[in-house]
């Protein structure tokens, strides 16, 4: 074969102008010259972008033409398509027919097209395709003369109706099953392709009954009614709600819409010379370099996607079609080298000739993409630079996956499936996505479940979504549940034949064994292997050498720290090994909640006088002290800020209404209820079973006054050192005590003290004062002292107005976006969940806040209090610590405005740590990251 070069594609001028008739809306490509090429993906969408840039590079691709996003945005404006819109596609059509020597669904040789969806940035199996499109019960007739093959002309046609008949025409997939199943029953046979001709025109007959009874029309024999339908349609698709739910998954503009492909077919499901397959230029689930994907003979494309026959690997097709597959591999090699990239393709072969639909940037697990890069730079391709910029930073996450506890109980492997998606699931098993989200997504109710399908749809992705881990019976590695769980990063194991799902029943088969909903199952998503019962599973270790390489290129460019959120010596050394830089937030009354402590601490909060305060609080001291200083030792010769204590009071005493209950009933109980009784609020100061009567409405009466409308604005934060000033010493205390103890030991510590929910520069002054005189008594005791800082959370917005204010009294400032986020917009940080959805469905949100920092509203907050707390004390250390500080695009903000550091939970460092190098790097390197969508 000639060698193919692809030309640098220079970019065309496409603003849209102002006047719509001069706007060009329709882009012809074929007879190797395409009106785009492959940077138009804005107009063209990444589909026809690349259809473009194949054709201009000579490779074969069937000609057609793209209608631009420009058409589908003004559809979605006005519910309609304009006249000039038709104009042009009449043109592009004429242009293709004549190309063809062929009219759409007339004559002895029908042109028969497919339509087809494509936004710019991949949507997998989001929106709608139509194939075939031009057949009618006239062109049927001629293709069935045409290709001496009445029964793939019959197949190409029924296929049509029922795609068209879904998506154009809103009918339910089932009402086509249904006919169809009964044929096969009938002619008694499992396979598709063991029924006639003569069969499929019954079906035929059938299918349009079907429509007629659903849509109360006739199908459309008329092509180009079928055509313009079909697009429509497709402009329809962008709004459909399972493509609004993956674009609020990856942070997609709503407002792009997608373009139109229409493009002459070629056909796989021709006999045994034609076939369909899909495939990547290197492995996609673990990054290995090998020509990697699947095909059917005599299939068409959505049937090796769709998982409804099981494919055979790419490999094979070397031993049935070599020239076509050599060919395959010179093009898709050529397509990499000129991409730079991994390229997930589509292909056909129609009567042993090669036809290329789709290429595109592959999609690819954490694993894969780290994997991947690193050999690109390896052989050349890429530069370390582009390399940092392959991986998206949530990615990471793969390298921290767990994998499953085999030792710990007898494995009993039920079946082996593809290893679709890495890591290890365990869970129960659930048929639907809408269980699995009964279960697993429900406040109240978070059961770990295994969504189990013989395959699965675009229509399960919300119970994807919340599902441990997916197992399908059917479908191969590039099947929809496969490509879906990789790029979600969650384990799945697909194409598992010897499992018999039955979704009716709810119940799967395997091995003799019947499973029901609710049975627990693991899965090796690494192996493809399912295993009965519930195994435990292994911290992944995130010392992967190829990792460290690629982290040891990005690190350099980050100019922000990255600490992490710890509360206990465990977890802040776990932060350390994967690269923490200190503790960003200690949260000190999640120390308080341990067996030791609670008692005293509940002692302390049922004081009803300083005096027994105290007393509680010389309790608590040597704990919190042994607690400072495990935290300080983990992280030897790095900063602790350490946050004096936050929650409101009540939360550390029994509910209200069941103290009631139990003082009413208290006269009724025998001795061994009593005894329980006893056992259960032993820790509340009562001092025998003969005390509870007297006890109980004490503790009553204190819960009543402690007890608050609105707790999360209430008595928490600072106010509860001011109101009781003794808690404050007391952490103060054990903080420095416990730093000198480990200083005297060689243990390098650096405490930042850390006042919470401050509005005021006063309660910043008063509670700094009591932390700074604890210090210096403490030194005095210990005849030594520590460097230390105190400093405040920013997480009210009178905090961030007033921040030139409190930044007199304050050394650093770390933003508590959580609070910040629920005081800005006034949602309760806990209720959220009631009005969330409905926002985000109505687009009134286009992401959750408390997830991804809200930069045009909080992040003004953050950005005056950074500048404003700055022009007091130019060297004031800002940071955050609320959930954003390890969401990407939020870390990205913070390096825009210019923070200090960065501090999240401990697995989310490595990821923080990449998007802080990411967003430097884009700066530094004046190159567009691509991430923030
Ligand atoms: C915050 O409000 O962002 C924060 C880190 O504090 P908490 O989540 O403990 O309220
Ligand atoms: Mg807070």
């Amino acid at each position: 074969m000639a060698t193919i070069t692809l030309p640098e594609a220079e970019v065309k001028e496409t603003k849209a102008p102002n006047k719509a008739s001069a706007t060009k809306y329709v882009y012809s490509f074929g007879g190797g010259k395409a009106d785009g090429n492959g940077k138009m993906k804005d107009v063209l969408g990444g589909k026809g972008a690349g259809l473009a840039e194949m054709t201009n590079a000579g490779l074969p691709v069937p000609p057609g033409f793209t209608i631009q996003t420009e058409a589908c945005r003004e559809y979605m404006r006005t519910a309609t398509t304009s006249k000039e819109v038709e104009r042009q596609m009449d043109e592009a059509l004429a242009k293709l027919e004549a190309l063809q020597g062929q009219k759409l669904g007339t004559g002895e040789n029908p042109l028969l097209v497919s339509v087809r969806s494509g936004a710019k940035f991949s949507m997998p199996g989001m929106m709608d395709t139509i194939l075939n499109l031009g057949l009618n019960d006239k062109s049927v007739e001629a293709l069935a003369k045409r290709s001496n093959n009445p029964r793939f002309a019959a197949d190409s046609y029924r296929r049509l109706i029922q795609m068209f008949g879904n998506v154009v025409l809103d009918i339910e997939k089932a009402a086509f099953d249904e006919v169809f199943d009964a044929k096969k029953k009938q002619r008694k046979t499992k396979l598709d392709t063991d029924l006639t001709a003569k069969d499929l025109q019954e079906v035929i007959v059938e299918y349009k009954k079907v429509v007629k009874k659903h849509a109360k029309r006739d199908f459309p024999q008329d092509p180009r009614e079928q055509l313009v339908l079909a697009r429509d349609a497709v402009f329809r698709s962008w709004q459909n709600d399972r493509a609004k739910h993956y674009r609020r998954m990856n942070n997609i503009d709503d407002m792009l819409g997608t373009a139109v492909n229409v493009q002459a077919m070629v056909f796989g499901n021709l006999g045994d010379t034609s076939g369909s397959g899909v495939g990547f230029t290197r492995n996609p689930a673990i990054g290995t370099k090998e020509f990697y994907g699947e095909f059917l003979m005599n299939a068409q494309g959505e049937d090796v996607v769709s998982g409804v026959r099981t494919p055979v690997p790419i490999l094979k097709l070397h031993e049935i079609l070599p020239e076509a597959y050599n060919q395959l591999r010179e093009i898709t090699t050529r397509l990499e080298q000129h991409y730079k990239d991994v390229q997930d393709f589509e292909f056909t072969v129609q009567d042993g000739k090669l036809y290329m639909l789709q290429t595109r940037n592959g999609k690819r697990t954490g694993l894969a993409a780290v994997r991947i890069a690193i050999q690109m730079v390896d052989e050349g391709l890429i530069t370390k630079e582009e390399a940092i910029f392959r991986v998206d930073p949530n990615q990471l996450y793969d390298f921290l996956v767990p994998r499953l506890d085999e030792k710990s109980t007898k494995v009993e492997v039920l079946a082996t499936g593809l290893p679709a998606s890495p890591g290890a699931a365990v869970g129960q098993i659930v048929f639907t996505a809408d269980e699995a989200v009964r279960m697993a997504g429900h406040e109240t109710e978070k059961k770990p479940v295994i969504l189990v399908r013989a395959e699965t749809t675009p229509e399960d992705i919300h119970g994807m979504e919340v599902a441990k881990g997916i197992l399908t019976s059917r479908g191969g590695m590039t099947s929809h549940a496969a490509v879906v769980t990789r790029g979600m990063g969650k384990c799945c194991v697909a194409g598992a034949g010897d499992i018999d799902v039955n979704e009716k029943t709810r119940e799967m088969k395997v091995k003799g064994q019947t499973f029901k909903e609710g049975d627990w199952i693991s899965l090796d998503g690494t192996t493809g292997r399912v295993i009965k019962g519930k195994l435990n599973t292994l911290d992944p270790s995130p010392d992967d050498p190829e990792l460290q390489k690629f982290m040891n290129w990005a690190d350099p460019y980050r100019k922000m720290k990255v600490r992490a959120n710890a509360d206990i010596p465990r977890d802040a050394i776990q932060a350390r090994t994967f690269g923490a830089e200190g503790i960003g937030l200690c949260r000190t009354e999640h120390m308080f909640f341990g067996e030791k402590k609670i008692g005293h601490m509940r002692a302390m909060i049922l004081a009803d006088n300083e005096k027994d305060r105290r007393a509680a609080l010389k309790k608590l001291l040597p704990l919190q002290r042994e607690d400072f200083a495990g935290v300080f030792k983990a992280m030897d010769g790095l900063p602790v800020t350490i946050r004096t204590l936050d929650p409101p009071l009540h939360e550390f005493l029994p509910r209200r209404e069941e103290l009631m209950v139990d003082i009413a009933l208290l006269s009724s109980y025998s001795a061994k209820q009593k005894k329980e009784l006893l056992a259960k609020y032993k820790d509340y100061s009562v001092k025998g079973a003969g005390d509870l009567k007297k006890a109980l409405p004490t503790l009553l009466a204190r819960v009543e006054q402690l007890h608050e409308f609105n707790p999360m604005l209430g008595h928490r934060g600072c106010r509860l050192g001011i109101t009781y000033p003794e808690i404050t010493e007391m952490q103060a205390r054990a903080i420095f005590e416990a730093a000198v103890d480990c200083t005297k030991k060689g243990i390098k510590v650096l405490p930042e003290v850390m006042i919470p929910l401050v509005a005021t520069v006063k309660e910043m002054a008063n509670q700094g004062a009591i932390v700074r005189r604890v210090a210096e008594e403490v030194f005095k005791e210990k005849g030594m002292k520590v460097d230390y800082m105190v400093g405040t959370m920013i997480e009210l917005p009178r905090a961030a107005l007033v921040a030139d204010e409190i930044a007199k009294e304050a050394e650093f400032f770390s933003f508590g976006t959580n609070d910040l986020t629920q005081t800005t917009f006034g949602f309760s940080r806990d209720d959220v969940n009631k009005v969330l959805p409905t926002y985000l469905a109505e687009g009134i949100l286009k992401q959750d806040p408390f997830a991804a920092l809200d930069q045009e509203g909080v992040g003004q907050l953050v950005k005056m209090a950074t500048e404003r707390g700055r022009k007091t004390r130019s060297n004031l250390k800002v940071g955050i610590c609320g959930e954003h500080g390890g969401e990407p695009s939020s870390v990205e903000f913070c390096y825009r405005t210019g923070l200090n550091y960065v501090s999240c939970s401990p697995f989310r460092v490595l990821t923080a740590r990449l998007a802080a190098a990411q967003a430097a790097a884009t700066e530094t390197l004046k190159v567009e990251g691509g991430r923030t969508k």
